[in-house]
């Protein structure tokens, strides 16, 4: 695997486990949570508190990721918006750009 897929899986990972943060703080009827970093890095232990009616906003669109600020990795992701203490980035596409292995 190329290292852009290797962030890549690990983006989609951190992902689908703020998808569960979401249900959870829901589920508890919290109005906020602390959720990771999709930077794709797996070393990286990073929050950002987003409130519930921000999440699915960002994630409305399948190729978004919430990363912290400066966490964005050049070459795989593409700055879609930067908020107040995070970024919203969006993969690269990559069809016909070779693996580099
Ligand atoms: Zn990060």
């Amino acid at each position: 695997m190329s290292s852009t897929e290797v962030v890549r899986k690990t983006q989609i990972i951190f992902r689908e486990v703020n998808k569960r943060i979401a249900e959870i703080t829901s589920a508890h009827e919290e109005k906020s949570s602390e959720f990771l970093c999709e930077c794709g890095t797996a070393t990286c232990a990073t929050v950002i508190p987003l409130t519930l009616s921000d999440y699915p906003e960002i994630r409305k669109d399948d190729a978004h990721f919430i990363t912290a600020l400066g966490h964005r990795v050049d070459g795989v992701d593409r700055l879609v918006e930067a908020r107040d203490g995070f970024e919203i980035v969006a993969l690269v596409a990559t069809e016909g750009v070779p693996s580099g292995s």
